[in-house]
């Protein structure tokens, strides 16, 4: 029987056009920036964000950590969203490596409003670590794939530059977002000083991400990049699948994994002792609560694993369900299925 796996959207594949275009790809050595490919794909990034540069990383990790370094200093201090990716699920590293503090913003709904971010901002005194960059996340991913307003999103951009402050963007499934509003990426990385968006999500491109901002900034990026170890000579093979994961259709593409999503929440919420927000089902992630059911997170979803439908224990009582491009309907079907016969 055929597996449905809904634990992540980085299971998804090269199609054979990304197979075809990396077996063909002409290489150099991209660290004295000769390989064409990855020189077009930092130039077509720039162009889809709406930003001067753009470079290309192994991972949306080092490109967070990257654009930490390059817009603050050791012992500054960064605000974000509390349970943001970068402060929950990149190993300390703006710490460890950057020597960031990261000041986390609670908010229930998982979008904290721009007057919840300026209360963060520290007052100039000497006591306090000096407040330097605000990071946003879209689509956020401890809250299921939500997407913060864009609204919410320019109103943080306005603050920011009234204080001075930089504003980086956590874009790794950017994407989604964009699909999701019906914009472009360019309008929703325009909220942003730099943006990290993910290839390698939901697109089918086997590694990296590219991180965009001036020009300025990206040149001191590139350094960071450098230091890190994320110079990688013939990159050529990767950013052949980056080029063919960016194509408008790949990316529009997306929207077949917010409607299974969505059929998927639906299906769900029928069942007896589930529940899912469905208003909060908005991009390929799907939040279910079991904990008016007798199981917790982990039972179901063990049960669930026999019956070959894989998805992950993100709390004690809720299970998160990601839709990509290798679940089709059927296998949607067959997940609630399973989850209705457990
Ligand atoms: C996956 C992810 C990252 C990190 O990307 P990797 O390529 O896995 O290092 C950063 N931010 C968010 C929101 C993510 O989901």
């Amino acid at each position: 029987m055929k597996v449905v796996d809904l634990r992540r959207d980085t299971i998804t594949l090269p199609d054979e056009r990304m197979r075809e275009e990396a077996f063909c790809a002409v290489l150099g050595d991209s660290v004295y920036g000769e390989d064409p490919l990855q020189q077009e794909l930092e130039q077509y990034a720039a162009q889809v964000l709406g930003k001067d540069a753009a470079i290309f990383l192994p991972s949306g990790t080092m490109g967070n950590l990257v654009a930490l370094l390059t817009h603050a200093r050791r012992g500054e201090e960064v605000i974000l969203e509390e349970s943001a990716h970068i402060r929950s699920s990149e190993t300390g590293g703006a710490a460890a490596v950057a020597g960031l503090m990261l000041r986390g913003v609670r908010n229930l709904s998982g979008i904290p409003t721009a007057d919840e971010v300026a209360s963060a901002v520290r007052p100039e005194d000497i006591h306090y670590p000096r407040s330097s960059l605000i990071c946003l996340e879209t689509t956020h991913y401890r809250y299921g794939g939500i997407i913060p307003p864009l609204e919410n999103m320019k109103e943080i951009w306005e603050l920011a530059g009234r204080l001075h402050l930089a504003v980086h963007l956590d874009g790794a499934r950017l994407w989604n977002a964009a699909v999701a509003l019906g914009v472009e990426p360019s309008v929703i990385a325009g909220c942003a000083d730099s943006v990290m968006a993910s290839l390698s999500k939901g697109l089918g491109a086997p590694v990296g991400s590219v991180l965009a901002g001036s020009e300025p900034f990206i040149r001191e990026a590139c350094r960071y990049r450098k230091m890190l170890g994320g110079g990688m000579r013939q990159t050529g093979w990767l950013c052949a699948c980056g080029l063919v994961a960016l194509q408008p259709e790949n990316i529009a593409r997306l929207q077949v994994d917010h409607r299974n999503a969505r059929m998927l929440a639906e299906g769900l919420s029928r069942i007896p002792g589930v529940r899912v927000e469905t208003d909060r089902v908005q991009t390929n992630f799907v939040l279910a609560d079991i904990s008016e059911s007798p199981y917790t997170a982990e039972d179901l979803v063990n049960k669930l694993a026999g019956l070959n439908v894989l998805a992950t224990a993100a709390a004690r009582s809720t299970i998160r369900f990601v839709t990509s491009r290798e679940v089709d309907a059927e296998g949607i079907a067959a997940a609630v299925e399973g989850v209705r016969s457990i």
